[in-house]
């Protein structure tokens, strides 16, 4: 048991030491050598995948020969390695030699060691290689020992993949990354399009650990605003004891003395001050300072001192903070410029001018991610989830993302780089030609005429609408007044805000949906905090509770509605039918205490998102007792798959196409005509040229969708008429994998010479 438990912390301090290390290189070496102490077996080697060269390589070993790292290659299907890597299983052998698969390599030196057990190293489904453990002795290794090499080598694997990606001049091992520091990463599509720029590294100063890496020329002027930020959290840590200094007893008081110590350690000041005099700027060259006293502390076993890597963190997030003050973000948004981050938040995407931001690019969430939904309402091409995006050394790198496909080009090569300049090219051929579209009709072949509306939430949006040409807005939401200020903004503000969506409008119809926060979409002024926030209090469910901000909003909208008269309200978020009642009640209630106060109010049209599995079982009495339906597609595939919409590990697995979400839809529109109520969809499949077409098969009324695809769907619905969408549709429910039947649809995009909306290209 006492040596489980030591395995068990030696686990967690060889992983924590490689999440610090810097490079791939430096990771695998600490690897290799710990692993091999800790189970006390003469040979440790980690061999790595080459696709390129398709072998396997030995890229670092403890105990095998050191002249061999680097150079013993071995096919796929050769050696032990081989083996292990193709059964994708662990394999343990008392006597290696002896197994058919053995390879003997002389430069290793390895005849001596008998005993072998390799296990692979995984990372989401992709092979990365094989770690492997070998003893002179002949013995099978212990299940603890088995189980102790599994564990790590899945622990690894994010790691090492990190690694991987993170690439360059670091790792020093020549022959997997190519010379050129060119990589290609895969996300998912966040919005699509094609852009070339230049990479501009988002973090807040919370996560000191996301600090990009950036040269100065001016280094005495980085060392002094070091010092400054130094002096400054100095005095904030002082000024922090005397204040508590009753309060708290003399042995915790230590504490403040210890950061004191620390921030004026001769190894803490030179160590940073020498990383900066190699030209990296105050908050990077820190950044490495606390990693190298953090992988100190993480790693000694008195659990008190492991504790201490905390308040070295914390130490380093408040040097940062005073950094940040000091200097300000003053960087320069250059042209084209392509925002990347682990996560981006709304307000980082908005701090940068619209006609500089040629992209997006974030390691986290997944194309339905609120900052992709504000990517497309931007036009500007975005890919999330790229797992092993190396945030951190990405800061002015040449980056191409392409958001149709996914895919992220890191300081791409030459070729790569014409081939996207004729993509773009022919990108703003197709836009040209989309263009013409304006003037026309969202009318198919077979004369039906499909209401094709805009979603808003920005006001930037409210004015490429008003040109867009579209039947009017199928989705504005609210929110993000609500996430730009500091508190709830009052009727008069809102009033305002509603107006100047409402009156441009007039007389096409505006949805205005209630407040819908919660989720992925937190207010700062109000924090809520939940395990499970999508299935938490969201949407409606916050609003029903808090009827005073509930009726707050529905009285600004009541008011911007008079003398406008094209509101439509709709509730997000529904999942039983007293929800409705309740809001209709409350909206009954704002428009009695309006009329008391002598406003004219106009009864709007009120209507429910379905959005959540149960109310497309309830679709029948919800058309029943409301005005219209809006399918939010985004959370009804969340909720139907149990996928999380903002999660990059499973982003794989989250598709509007899913037949179950067809299904979904498709009954709910059979309601909606049942009771002769207009239904749309209001979620990015709306805006899918794929699934547009699938959505007119079913008969949908409406497609609501972010300006930026609006004229790419109107070229759809004029290429096809409801027969053909209805047969696709009906081919596409009959199957069972939403890869084939986007890749059905999109066939039948390219036959009817509308390939370009769904790759980069004409
Ligand atoms: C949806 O869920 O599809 C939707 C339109 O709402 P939101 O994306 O704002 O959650
Ligand atoms: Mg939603």
């Amino acid at each position: 048991m006492e040596h489980r438990i030591a395995m068990l912390q030696t686990l967690h301090t060889i992983i924590q030491e490689v999440n610090s290390a810097r490079g791939l290189g430096h990771a695998l070496n600490i690897i290799v050598k710990r692993v091999a102490e800790t189970t006390r077996v003469d040979v440790c080697s980690v061999y790595l995948v080459d696709q390129d060269a398709q072998q396997y390589v030995l890229m670092a070993t403890k105990g095998l020969n050191p002249d061999s790292v680097g150079r013993v290659r071995l096919g796929f299907d050769e050696g032990l390695v081989g083996l292990v890597g193709e059964r994708k299983e662990p394999l343990n052998l008392e006597d290696a030699e002896a197994h058919p698969r053995y390879r003997y390599f002389p430069e290793t030196g390895e005849e001596k060691f008998h005993s072998f057990l390799g296990a692979p190293i995984i990372h989401f489904r992709r092979l990365l290689g094989v770690l492997v453990v070998q003893q002179a002795e002949r013995r099978r290794f212990g299940e603890e020992e088995v189980a102790f090499i599994v564990t790590m080598a899945a622990q690894l694997s994010g790691a090492i993949a990190h690694g991987e990606a993170s690439g360059g001049p670091q790792n020093g091992l020549a022959g997997l990354v190519p010379a050129s520091g060119s990589r290609t990463m895969t996300g998912v599509p966040g919005a699509p399009g094609v852009a070339m720029g230049r990479a501009m590294v988002a973090y807040s100063p919370a996560d000191l650990f996301a600090v990009p890496d950036r040269q100065v020329d001016d280094i005495e002027r980085e060392v002094e605003v070091f010092h400054r930020a130094r002096e400054a959290v100095k005095a904030e840590v002082r000024d922090l004891a005397a204040r508590l200094a009753d309060a708290v007893p003399t042995d915790e008081h230590e504490i403040f003395d210890v950061y004191l110590r620390m921030l004026d350690s001769e190894s803490f000041v030179t160590g940073t001050v020498n990383r900066i005099r190699e030209g990296n700027w105050a908050s990077g060259a820190l950044r490495d300072s606390i990693a190298q006293y953090v992988s100190v502390f993480d790693e000694m076993e008195d659990p008190y001192l492991r504790e201490r890597a905390e308040d070295i963190r914390d130490i380093g997030r408040r040097v940062l903070m005073r950094l940040k003050l000091d200097t300000g973000d003053t960087r320069e948004v250059p042209a084209g410029t392509v925002l990347v981050g682990e996560e981006i938040t709304a307000s980082q995407l908005a701090e940068i001018p619209t006609d500089r931001l040629a992209g997006v690019v974030t390691a986290r969430g997944s194309g339905n991610s609120h900052v992709a939904i504000l990517a497309r309402a931007l036009n500007v091409p975005a890919v999330m989830g790229v797992g092993e995006l190396p945030v951190s050394r990405l800061e002015g790198k040449e980056i191409i993302v392409d958001g149709y496909a996914g895919r992220i080009y890191i300081e791409p090569n030459r070729q790569v780089r014409r081939e996207y300049r004729r993509l773009l090219r022919e990108d703003a051929e197709l836009s040209e030609r989309l263009q013409a579209l304006k003037g026309q009709l969202a009318e198919t072949p077979c004369g039906f005429r499909m209401g094709l509306y805009a979603n808003t939430g920005l006001m930037s949006d409210i004015t490429s609408s008003l040109s867009s040409g579209c039947d009017g807005i199928g989705l504005h939401r609210t929110e993000f007044p609500f996430m730009t200020r500091e508190r709830f903004p009052g009727e008069d503000e809102q009033t305002l805000v509603y107006r100047q969506v409402l009156e441009p409008f007039m007389p096409r119809h505006v949805v205005l949906r209630t407040l819908d926060v919660g989720g992925d979409k937190p207010l700062p002024y109000f924090p809520v905090r939940e395990e499970n926030p999508f299935l938490g209090w969201r949407g409606i469910r916050l609003t029903l509770d808090h009827p005073e901000i509930f009726l707050t909003q529905l009285r600004a909208m009541l008011r911007a509605n008079a003398g406008c008269g094209n509101l439509r309200v709709m509730l997000p978020m529904i999942s039983r039918l007293s929800e409705v009642e309740e809001a209709r009640s409350l909206l009954f209630r704002a428009r009695d205490e309006l009329e008391e106060e002598g406003i004219e109010i106009e009864m709007p049209e009120l209507g429910v998102m379905l959005e959540v599995p149960s109310a497309i079982y309830m679709a029948d009495q919800l058309a029943e007792r409301t005005d219209f339906l809006s399918v939010g597609s985004n959370d009804l595939t969340q909720y139907l798959l149990a996928v999380d919409r903002n999660n990059a590990r499973v982003a794989d697995l989250y598709d509007e196409l899913h037949p179950a979400v067809l299904n979904a839809i498709r009954q709910a529109v059979e309601a909606a005509r049942r009771h002769d109520k207009p239904i749309s969809v209001c979620g990015a499949m709306a805006g899918d040229p794929a699934a547009a077409i699938l959505l007119l098969g079913m008969g949908i009324s409406g497609l609501s969708m972010s300006v930026s695809s609006l004229l790419k769907v109107k070229w759809v619905i004029r290429s096809f008429t409801c027969d053909h969408a209805g047969d696709l549709l009906s081919r596409a429910c009959a199957m069972d994998d939403p890869r084939a039947i986007r890749a059905m649809v999109n066939e039948a995009l390219e036959d009817a010479g509308l390939g370009g909306l769904v790759r980069a290209g004409k």
